[in-house]
């Protein structure tokens, strides 16, 4: 078994060259990496010295740079957007020790079914910034993640999204905090003139990469805020989950995430002037 090298690059261009050789990968949080095996990889390439912790924040674009960690992307979003999507989601992510390793970049690149990352990615519509020799690229996370093949080799170096001008409710399927969650639920909502406007419900961790329920989106966009009935529009949620060893079959799945959704509507509308 050939040993397994390092590489410290300075520089974003040096790091985009060296993952273009064959088993050579970057290496974020590595809280991904070095729970599996590593077997048939050659290199590492520690992204540590590259100038991607950036932040910028206007109510155009938010720009996270791809090494932030989840609690520093958490310390820098939550003056902004203190009950946001991303800030309610990372805040409860796994632990404080492993908050404080997990990459934005390496999280995109690795997907788990139990990401808490996704789903608010998803439903902020966000795009991520690619780099390779060629030059850089910036696409949909939902492109990202549909056709893994075609992104291989390419370093990600930011993740951009519109800030959402409404409310937030994020829910991860956990029976205990420290759980990874089956799966996870974010949904975001406005309302104007009284009336619900540009709903969205992503599930991460259903079978699929992603599930947008546009059925429960469809049946909120526009209605009156007085005549939504929270637990009758849940019941057009139909994602399909994989059976979970500790959350049970897809069908109870399916109920704990109808309820969720529930609770989540009722929160955003009774909060709602
Ligand atoms: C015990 C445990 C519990 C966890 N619980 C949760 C949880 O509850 N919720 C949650 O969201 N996550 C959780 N995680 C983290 C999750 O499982 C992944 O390990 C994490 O998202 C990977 O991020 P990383 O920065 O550590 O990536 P790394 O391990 O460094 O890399 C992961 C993959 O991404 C690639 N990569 C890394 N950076 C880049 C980049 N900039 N561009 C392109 N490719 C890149 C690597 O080559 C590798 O293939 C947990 C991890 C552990 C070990």
């Amino acid at each position: 078994m050939s040993p397994l090298e390092w590489y410290f690059p300075e520089s974003v261009d040096e790091a985009a060259a060296l993952i273009t050789r064959e088993g050579v990968v970057p290496h974020g949080g590595g809280t991904g990496l070095l729970r599996g095996s590593l077997k048939g990889y050659r290199g590492l390439v520690a992204l540590h010295r590259l100038p991607l912790k950036t932040f910028a924040y206007t109510p155009q674009e938010a720009r996270l740079g791809a090494l932030l960690t989840f609690s520093e992307t958490v310390e820098h979003l939550a003056p902004h957007e203190p009950r946001g999507l991303l800030v309610q989601a990372l805040y409860h992510s796994s632990t404080e020790l492993l908050r404080n390793r997990i990459t934005l970049g390496g999280s995109v690149a690795m997907a788990p079914p139990w990401s808490d990352l996704m789903a608010p990615l998803l439903a902020l519509r966000a795009r991520v910034v690619l780099r390779n020799p060629q030059g850089e690229t910036v696409v949909p996370v939902a492109e990202y993640l549909k056709t893994p093949g075609t992104y291989r080799n390419t370093l990600i170096t930011e993740i951009r999204y519109t800030p959402y001008p409404g409310k937030a409710f994020f829910y991860r399927a956990v029976r205990t905090r420290n759980d990874l969650p089956a799966f996870t639920l974010a949904l975001l909502l406005r309302v104007e003139e009284g009336r619900v406007r540009d709903p969205r419900v992503v599930l991460f961790g259903t079978r699929g990469k992603g599930y947008e329920a546009t059925g429960v989106m469809e049946r909120l966009e526009n209605q009156p805020v007085e005549a939504v009935d929270p637990e009758a529009v849940a019941q057009a949620l139909d994602a399909a989950f994989h059976p979970h060893p500790r959350m049970g079959s897809p069908e109870y799945q399916q109920h704990l995430a109808r309820t969720a959704l529930a609770r989540g509507l009722q929160q955003l509308l009774e909060a709602t002037p």
